[in-house]
């Protein structure tokens, strides 16, 4: 066992080890063995939108909990999650078990069941947006943002599978926010960061972590903070997370928001079978929450919470400006609609290039709000195009719970799903006509156009499973 220490410790960067070594709550031998040992821990989270429908599946059955965390559950080893149709109906998210505590700091940080404006400013691939939006109310909104453009895809994916109504995926820079001063009720800051959380489910990032990286990315993390800063209200709350267990990108930072930022620090109430490490900033005593995988089933992960200073509501008069506002669907298209979605009522259909889209009626203005100052991906639901006063459906609305359930649809089995999801040819036997829903466990998978000869295959083309 020993030997197994010393070189699983020789292959840990030594001096982050070093660095480690004043941290509160690092035990260097139990870290290194517990990276040693090769042990993984695979986690998901339920989609409460999809909940109900889970009973008779593996993951009804009796699971582990995560114990910080109301729909996540430990799996006994890791599946092949791609060969699952539950994953790619977004019924579950394969999520770190430590990250779920996300879920806990916004519940002791803010009241959940107001009508909350929240962004996520680092979300791809969408993680911790599938979370917030699961814990947030009906009429809250979630802006998920994401700077790199070839991360926006996955993360638009998975927004998608989730069947969130109430979510815009943004592609901008932080500083880019700085035109909503006062907007958001809640801020989420999940980091780039050097990495080493990840080390034990990752072990090749070790070669790739450097000291030097780690102080480029404490500036990058400052940089991001002082940008996104003013695009708080006063009296909101910021929430900032890393996967790494250097003090520099963590409660260095903690300082940084606090002195720099004029935010006083939150501090969360722990259950002491959690394992989760207390930490204080040296400078300004803020309070930090540290997750090491050999204390707890999880992997590296630091969060911490902060209220920004003041509680005066800005009354600000922000820019509506824009000659490209969207237009609302005609009366004959919400008729069309109205066939297939069973509650109109509380949406604004609204044309969106070719398509219609489907927002909370409530939150309508701050589409437009965000269209005038962003560069928006993805709003709420796209439910299609209109044609001939019928509604040819966007893959978007099947991933949804709006539908109507006079909808036709076929539940298939789990090889039929499986050909569905790689978009091969289909054979179901349905006395079903025209759109139909393909479910598996009565969870929507996507569309299938049932003809007289023939069924047709909607499932969207990038998303198809590509190995046999
Ligand atoms: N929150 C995500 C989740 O739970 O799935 C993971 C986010 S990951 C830790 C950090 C994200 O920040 C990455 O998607 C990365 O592309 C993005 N990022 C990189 N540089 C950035 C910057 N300068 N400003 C904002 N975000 C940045």
């Amino acid at each position: 066992m020993l030997i197994k220490y010393i070189n699983l410790s020789q292959q840990l960067p030594a001096s982050l080890l070093t660095s480690l070594q004043t941290v509160k709550g690092f035990d260097e031998k139990t870290f290194t063995a517990v990276h040693a040992s090769g042990a993984q821990v695979t986690s998901v989270r339920i989609n409460p939108g999809k909940k109900n429908e889970l009973s008779g599946t593996q993951l009804a059955e009796s699971l582990e909990p995560v114990p910080w965390s109301s729909d996540g559950y430990y799996l006994p080893e890791r599946p092949s999650f791609t060969a699952d149709p539950l994953f790619h109906a977004g019924a579950y998210y394969v999520q770190e078990a430590s990250s779920m505590f996300l879920e806990e700091a916004l519940k002791q940080s803010c009241d959940l069941s107001g009508a909350l404006r929240v962004l996520d400013l680092c979300a791809a691939p969408g993680g911790k947006s599938t979370l917030i939006q699961s814990v947030l109310s009906e009429d809250s909104l979630l802006v998920s943002n994401e700077v790199i453009k070839t991360r926006v895809g996955i993360l638009s994916e998975n927004i998608t599978k989730w069947g969130a109504v109430n979510v815009v995926v943004t592609n901008n820079d932080p500083r880019d926010f700085q035109k909503l001063p006062g907007y958001f009720d809640v801020i989420v800051v999940d980091a780039p960061c050097s990495g080493s959380g990840l080390f034990r489910k990752d072990p090749a990032a070790i070669s790739e972590w450097s000291a030097a990286n780690v102080q480029l990315c404490t500036q990058r993390q400052e940089r991001i903070l002082a940008d996104i800063f003013s695009s708080l209200k006063p009296g909101g709350i910021l929430i900032y997370s890393t996967c790494s267990y250097s003090y520099e990108e963590d409660e260095s930072i903690c300082d940084f928001v606090v002195s720099s930022l004029s935010a006083t620090s939150l501090r969360y109430q722990l259950k002491p079978e959690w394992n989760i490490v207390e930490t204080t900033a040296a400078r300004s005593g803020a309070f930090g929450y540290r997750f090491y995988p050999d204390r707890l089933k999880g992997e590296g992960f630091f969060i911490a919470g902060f209220r920004k200073q003041g509680d005066e509501e800005i009354t600000q008069a922000y820019s509506f400006k824009n000659k490209n506002q969207l237009s609302r669907a005609t009366k004959d298209e919400l008729e069309a609609i109205k066939k297939v979605i069973a509650d109109v009522s509380r949406f604004s259909f609204l044309k969106w290039q070719e398509n219609i889209l489907a927002f909370p009626a409530s939150l309508q203005d701050d589409l437009f709000l965000l269209q005038a100052n962003l560069y928006i991906k993805k709003a709420g639901v796209s439910v299609g195009t209109v044609i001939k006063a019928e509604l040819i459906p966007d893959h978007e609305l099947a991933m949804t719970g709006l539908l109507s359930a006079d909808v036709p649809y076929y539940n298939a089995d789990k090889e039929t799903a499986l050909q569905y999801l790689r978009r091969h040819d289909i054979k179901c036997d349905t006395a079903a006509k025209g759109w139909t829903l393909l479910r598996y466990n009565n969870i929507a998978l996507g569309w299938i156009k049932v003809l007289s000869n023939r069924i047709n295959n909607y499932y969207p083309k990038d998303w198809r499973i590509l190995n046999k």
